[in-house]
C-alpha cells in the first residue's frame, strides 16, 4: 500500500537525474528507472552548482589536486580548464544543500556519480582528459562528513543503501 505523502521519508536527489536540465552543458542526466524507484519517498531535487550561484550552461569544472575532502581541507581547488577558480561557489552550493538536509531531516542522498559536486565514489581527475579517480565531490564529501548517507544512482538501484 502506498504511504500518504506526509509520512513518506524525505531524500535528496541530484536534480539532473530527475530530468532537470541543470548540467554544465544545459542537459539533464535523466534516469527514468531511478525516478520510478522513488515513489515511496518525498524527493527533494537539488543541484549544488546552481545552489552555489553558477549559471546554466557553465564551463566544465573539475577538482584539481584531490577530491571534495581536499577542497574542504584547503588542499584542492575546483577549476575550469583555464585555471579559473570556482571553489567558493562549490562550497556555497554544498552548504546550501546541507541546510536543506537539516531543514527536512534528510538522512540519505542519491547523487550523480563522477560529478565534482555530486560524485560519491568517483570523480574526474582534474586534467580534463576524462580520467576517473576514486574520490567524492564537494557536496558529497560534506554530506558524508555530516553523517548523511550518500550513494550513487547505480548503488541505489543495486540496493546498496541501508536507508529504509
Ligand atoms: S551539480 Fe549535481 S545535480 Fe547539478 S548538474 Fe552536476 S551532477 Fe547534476
Amino acid at each position: 500500500m502506498m504511504s500518504p505523502d506526509f509520512i513518506k521519508p524525505s531524500i535528496i536527489v541530484s536534480a539532473c537525474l530527475l530530468g532537470y536540465k541543470c548540467r554544465y552543458n544545459g542537459k539533464s542526466s535523466y534516469f527514468p528507472i531511478l525516478v520510478s524507484s522513488l515513489k515511496q519517498y518525498q524527493v527533494i531535487p537539488v543541484c549544488p552548482e546552481v545552489l552555489g550561484g553558477l549559471p546554466i550552461p557553465r564551463p566544465p569544472l573539475e577538482i584539481s589536486n584531490g577530491d571534495g575532502n581536499g577542497v574542504w581541507a584547503g588542499s584542492a581547488l575546483v577549476l575550469n580548464e583555464q585555471g579559473a577558480n570556482f571553489t567558493s561557489e562549490f562550497q556555497k552550493g554544498a552548504l546550501n544543500v546541507l541546510k536543506l538536509c537539516r531543514k527536512h531531516e534528510i538522512k540519505m542522498a542519491i547523487l550523480k556519480e563522477k560529478s565534482p559536486s555530486c560524485g560519491s565514489n568517483q570523480i574526474y581527475d582534474g586534467t580534463f582528459s576524462k580520467r576517473i579517480i576514486p574520490g567524492s565531490g564537494v557536496t558529497a564529501s560534506l554530506l558524508k562528513n555530516e553523517g548523511i548517507e550518500v550513494i550513487s544512482e547505480q548503488e541505489w538501484l543495486m540496493g546498496g543503501s541501508s536507508f529504509a
